[in-house]
């Protein structure tokens, strides 16, 4: 009957940790011989993760987690569909996004010994596996989509924008205003050029 409760209390505590946001318990692997390999499906709500991240959908894809001599390398492939804001229409409009993740988790506790180990300057908060021996990959993650979201979005590489003269949406149709339109082959140029200005 004991048994039987300590074993339900594990299953418990399992399941919890593995419904955590995207932290991962590595203590296991650290115990284990270089090159060993986890395999890990992500499947997240990243709703929450950053308030400039509008996300459409799930973040979704899989992760290699590969011991190594000093932690755990992490090298995963993403995916996910944010809502972004055209540049130059003002229409909201949906940018899917791939990317992928590389980068070493080092433990901050010596996983045989239970010894606290020396930060060194190349270790960034956000690639320490903490004392618990949980991994989290939510900081890489987000850094990573605020990295891979244009500075400039727009919603097609021909998107006329608005007409500076009566605000009309010229992808829906052209304007009786007159005056000089650029081209639009030359407005990635002339945003270039007004760039450097800046
Ligand atoms: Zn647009
Ligand atoms: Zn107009």
């Amino acid at each position: 009957m004991r048994i039987f409760f300590v074993l339900l209390e594990l299953g418990e505590n399992g399941f919890l940790s593995s419904k955590k946001f995207m932290r991962y318990n590595v203590a296991q692997l650290l115990k284990e011989s270089t090159g060993q390999i986890r395999q890990h499906t992500l499947h997240e709500d990243i709703s929450q993760l950053d308030p400039d991240i509008t996300p459409l959908t799930t973040l979704d894809g899989n992760a290699q987690m590969i011991r190594t001599a000093d932690g755990v390398l992490v090298m995963a492939k993403l995916h996910t569909s944010l809502e972004l804001t055209c540049v130059r229409c003002l229409e909201k409009f949906s940018l899917p996004l791939k990317f992928e993740l590389e980068e070493e988790f080092r433990p901050t506790i010596d996983i045989v010994t239970g010894a606290t180990l020396p930060i060194t300057d190349n270790d960034e908060a956000a690639t320490r596996i903490d004392e618990h021996h949980e991994l989290d990959l939510s900081e890489v993650v987000r850094q990573d989509l605020l990295l891979n979201i244009p500075q400039k979005p727009i919603c097609r590489s021909k998107c006329l924008g608005l007409c500076p003269n009566c605000g009309k949406n010229r992808n829906e149709g052209l304007c009786d205003c007159k005056h000089d339109e650029i081209d639009p082959r030359w407005q990635a140029l002339a945003e270039l050029l007004n760039k450097d200005k800046e």
